[in-house]
């Protein structure tokens, strides 16, 4: 657990999800990387396509289970979407190019990358989507690293995240 503060926002339907990412999208830049973890059809998928929203990507952003990277380089700033489900071995993200991805010229978003906490760099914002006895959804934010606190006090003083701090991690 890193130190810092913990924001969060419940969300009661997924345009809600996607209006608070869309949000994150203005202060994203190149190098940056957010980790997406929360039970399968949590929401994370759902995050991404509001991210990518807010970039002004105009193509269809779907799952890449299968996939394992979507790229999508024509908004505002590329947007990487990785999905590490069906991965079982840490060395195969050498193969996938994840290590170049996360360096390079765009913002990089990754499903299950709790799965393999020792490839993920030291810095990052760690979103976790969980689900309530209502089905709303409890959208957590912490950041790891400098840059990753930068970025979410930023987002989260802009009113329009509707974002909350709260005590505690992101457990
Ligand atoms: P994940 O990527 O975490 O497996 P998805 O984003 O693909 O999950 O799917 C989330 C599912 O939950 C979608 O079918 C969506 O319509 C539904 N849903 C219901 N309420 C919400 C909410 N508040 N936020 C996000 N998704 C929601
Ligand atoms: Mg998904």
């Amino acid at each position: 657990m890193g130190t810092g503060l913990t924001y969060l926002r419940k969300t009661t339907s997924p345009e809600a999800t996607k209006q608070l990412a869309s949000t994150l999208a203005p202060y994203l830049r190149a190098g940056d990387v957010i980790v997406l973890s929360g039970d399968l059809g949590a929401g994370k998928t759902q995050f991404v396509q509001g991210v990518a929203a807010g970039l002004g990507v105009r193509a269809p952003v779907t799952s890449p289970t299968f996939n394992i990277l979507l790229s999508y380089p024509e908004g505002t700033l590329p947007l990487h979407h990785f999905d590490l489900y069906r991965l079982d071995d840490i060395d195969e993200l050498e193969d996938i190019g994840f290590y170049e991805t996360l360096d390079a010229d765009g913002a990089s978003f990754v499903e299950w990358g709790e799965k393999f906490p020792d490839a993920l760099p030291y810095g990052y914002l760690d979103v976790v989507v969980t689900v309530d006895a209502e089905g709303n959804r409890v959208v957590r934010v912490h950041a790891f690293g400098d840059r990753a606190r930068r970025l979410l006090t930023v987002w989260a003083n802009d009113s329009k995240s509707r974002l909350m701090k709260c005590a505690g991690g992101t457990a």
